[in-house]
């Protein structure tokens, strides 16, 4: 009887963002991931607080690195 794993599913929630990833609106790096039924949405900080009010009803999700973005600097 073949093994279903979960382990991909977990992976993609917890899979942490990389400079590969970018904002949805302005394109700069994301540190953001904001999940929808409908599927991911990428934003960088400044985006990520803009919409957060406007997504937060609706989201699955919200996965937020952004403190990360202060440890940088
Ligand atoms: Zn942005």
């Amino acid at each position: 009887m073949p093994q279903i794993t979960t382990d991909a599913v977990d992976e993609l929630d917890d899979r942490a963002l990389t400079a590969l990833d970018r904002c949805d609106s302005c394109g700069a790096q994301a540190y953001v991931r904001v999940t929808l039924a409908s599927g991911e949405l990428l934003f960088c900080a400044h985006h990520g607080t803009k919409f957060k009010d406007k997504l937060a009803g609706t989201a699955l999700g919200w996965h937020d690195e952004s403190d990360r973005l202060q440890d940088a600097r």
